[in-house]
């Protein structure tokens, strides 16, 4: 895809107000493939005061009619899937094939869930002699990172659409490409000039004024826990809402009657995948101690066989920021049985599949988030020693657990302080609420829960 000039805004593609310009990287050779303007706060506001004069209209539009533009959305996705695969893959990362199958396929799936709901949601309620409606909350700043770059897209604009608010998108610098191409989409898809917008840019210049923006009235933003603390305070001294999603540090549990070869063979796969940068991911895997060298084994053999297929990290400052983490490991006294610091190619920003055994819960790497292909394995002595190990980070975002018996697996992640878990490797589900308990977040996307997200009740009494 060309990359546009200009932002889009209030329906057309116009001048940015600066000159600064954003290199767009291939990560995996490092050549820049584009350029995107890098947005000022009058960029923003010219967003913000375009979605403000487009809210009431797009408020007062039925929902059917807003289910008709979203399912079009949908279908103008669908029709370039392959070419929001190549832009993934072209400043992602990712491999194709990957990128076909999750980073086109996903954002998909979330679309064509928020046409249904907004076709089918209740927007108006009787309760007792009142009548509760469901009303938008307004104009939506919305703050997106680069790791999924389209889905984390799609995952707010989408159920805002729905709900009748307006939106202003600052995308990530890494992956301004794809959202570009989102506007396009959007366009195409007939969503009426000013519901929704795009401001490219740096974060704490574009990123830092729309969350400051008077005229946003929620903030929703997804990154790192540094900057969603930063937009959380700001957002609580204006009173405004605010929905953060912060990253995680997951546990996999694997509890004695598990089938160990599948659940560790899954289990480093979901690492791997996407070169580890997942805020989902199950970066800390629990064994019991006497399964504990078979595992650490399979894990070995497993992440060897990766290779070439992993794709490289995003950019520079997170292979650097990922290869310090592992120096981390090394030096606090786990022991790597894959992988390493090592760059495995001399260009691109690759790291290779990594995994630390002797893991202990107060080791850094059993604690922070690295955003890499590394995988930590920790022993645990019994059930509770489990559940405390799964337990012991600030993060509380997804999980795992594997058991013989589903309902064995089952007890266990109720006791789990975490938004998700996936019992014996249950699927992904875009419709399943998606949000952090403790430090993971405030606020859940996707399905009903995620419209919920962007409507406020007004209750009328007769
Ligand atoms: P980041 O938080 O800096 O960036 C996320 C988004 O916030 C981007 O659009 C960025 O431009 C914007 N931003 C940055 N500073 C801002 C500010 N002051 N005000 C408003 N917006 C601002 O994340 P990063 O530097 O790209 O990645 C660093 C780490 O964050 C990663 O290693 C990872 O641990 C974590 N992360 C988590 C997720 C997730 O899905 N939870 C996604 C990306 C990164």
């Amino acid at each position: 895809m060309k990359a546009h000039d200009g932002m889009y805004i209030d329906g057309a593609w116009r001048d940015a107000d600066g000159r600064d310009a954003i290199d767009v990287v291939n990560p995996a050779d490092e050549q820049v493939i584009g350029r995107v303007p890098a947005g000022t706060a009058l960029d923003v506001d010219t967003a913000v005061r375009a979605a403000r004069a487009a809210l009431p209209g797009w408020a007062a539009t039925p929902p059917a009619e807003r289910a008709a533009r979203l399912a079009a959305l949908r279908d103008v996705l669908v029709a370039r899937k392959d070419e929001i695969a190549g832009t993934v893959t072209a400043e992602l990362g990712s491999p194709l094939k990957f990128s076909q199958a999750v980073h086109a396929g996903a954002p998909i799936a979330v679309a064509g869930s928020y046409a249904e709901l907004a076709a089918t949601y209740a927007f108006e309620e009787k309760v007792g002699n009142s009548v509760v409606h469901h009303e938008p909350i307004g104009v939506v700043g919305a703050i997106t990172p680069w790791n999924y770059p389209l889905h984390q897209i799609v995952a707010k604009v989408a159920p805002a659409l729905a709900a009748g608010c307006t939106v202003v998108l600052k995308p990530a610098e890494d992956t301004p490409l794809t959202a570009q191409l989102f506007a396009e989409a959007v366009h195409e898809a007939g969503v009426p000039a000013g519901v929704f917008n795009l401001v490219t840019g740096l974060g704490p210049v574009a990123g830092q004024a729309l969350a400051e923006h008077p005229g946003v009235d929620l903030v929703s933003f997804t990154g790192s826990t540094a900057v969603g603390r930063r937009i959380g305070a700001a957002a609580g001294a204006a009173v405004k809402r605010v929905a953060l999603e912060l990253g995680g540090k997951s546990a996999n549990v694997i509890l004695p009657s598990a089938d160990l070869a599948k659940a560790v063979n899954v289990g480093v796969a979901n690492v791997m995948s996407n070169s580890g940068q997942t805020c989902s991911a199950w970066t800390r895997m629990l064994v019991h101690r006497d399964q504990y060298d078979e595992a650490v084994e399979l894990a070995a053999e497993a992440a060897a066989k990766y290779g070439d297929r992993i794709g490289p990290l995003v950019n520079a400052k997170q292979q650097e920021r990922v290869r310090g983490y592992i120096d981390k490991g090394v030096a606090e006294g786990a022991r790597l049985v894959a992988g390493g610091p090592e760059a495995p190619r001399e260009r691109g920003y690759y790291v290779s599949p990594t995994v630390f055994a002797d893991v202990t819960e107060g080791m850094t790497i059993a604690q922070e988030e690295i955003f890499g292909p590394v995988l930590s394995i920790l022993r645990y002595d019994d059930e509770d020693d489990a559940l405390r190990i799964a337990n012991g980070t600030v993060y509380g975002l997804a999980g795992a657990v594997w058991a013989g018996d589903e309902a064995e697996a089952v007890a266990f992640a109720r006791r789990m302080d975490t938004g998700q878990v996936d019992i014996n490797g249950g699927r992904f589900n875009p419709l399943a609420p998606f949000g952090g308990y403790k430090q993971s977040g405030v606020g859940r996307e996707l399905g009903l829960h995620g419209l919920t997200e962007y409507l406020q009740t007004k209750s009328l009494q007769f």
